[in-house]
């Protein structure tokens, strides 16, 4: 218990958390949440919504400043949300919170990209978190389309999904669909991907444009899902 303690050394240790969102239904199904970003991440997705975080800026947070926040929202909040950038890049940090957090009786749900199964592995047999929403940027072909990055990082997604698999917690995968993956078969390249690893359901999320969902994209992404009569797997959001 760290209330009061924000002249402790515990307190005073520093997270790499850019922000946070103090009332959420979105983020945590079912929960209402709050959500803290963390700084950095190995990916450049030409659609980043939170490009702010996407490089570690000197960390600011404390613990404490953590601690403040929440314990007063008891009561209110149900759940605490990691998202970024990628919290995965900051395993101790992020088990440090998810068990502050958890000590308490939050509920805690985790938003990723999956590059990084072996964090993940550990971090779900620790933490028996309620919820982890993680992406499926694109298939193998075009995964490095969809990062950004020269590495191919389709592999490390596809274990971080059957880590999820493996383990009883629900998850969801994502993938946010931006102009270029309308293109060159695409879409049908990820649908054989989701399916060839197992994945019962996928939600796409359309790229937003100033703040809301591309409304071109939309209409092309829902063409495809009903002429493909892929809505019983397929979520467009
Ligand atoms: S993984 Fe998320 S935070 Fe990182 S660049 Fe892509 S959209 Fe942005």
């Amino acid at each position: 218990m760290l209330h009061g303690t924000s002249g402790t050394a515990a307190g005073r240790a520093v997270v790499p958390i850019g922000g946070v969102t103090p009332f959420s239904t979105l983020d945590c199904p079912g929960s209402i949440s709050c959500v803290f970003y963390f700084q950095g991440c190995p990916f450049r997705c030409p659609y980043c919504h939170n490009a702010e975080f996407q490089d570690v800026n000197p960390a600011l947070y404390k613990v404490s400043d953590f601690v403040e926040f929440l314990w007063p929202r008891k009561g209110f909040l149900e759940a605490v949300v990691f998202s970024g950038g990628e919290p995965l890049l900051f395993p101790q940090a992020l088990r440090k919170l998810t068990k502050l957090a958890m000590d308490e009786g939050f509920e805690v749900a985790l938003h990723t990209s999956g590059f990084a199964p072996e964090v993940l592995k550990k971090y779900v047999d620790d933490f028996p978190v309620k919820w982890v929403g993680i992406d499926l940027k694109a298939s193998l072909k075009d995964y490095p389309l969809a990062t950004g990055t020269e590495k191919n990082f389709f592999g490390e997604a596809a274990k971080s999904i059957h880590i999820l698999e493996e383990s009883r917690i629900s998850y969801e995968v994502r993938t946010t669909i931006f102009p270029a993956l309308l293109e060159n078969g695409r879409l049908e390249a990820l649908i054989k991907s989701a399916q060839n690893l197992g994945v019962g359901r996928t939600v796409w999320q359309v790229y937003c444009r100033d703040g809301k969902p591309d409304p071109e994209v939309k209409r092309r992404v829902i063409e495809f899902v009903r002429n493909g009569k892929l809505e019983a797997f397929v979520q467009v959001r």
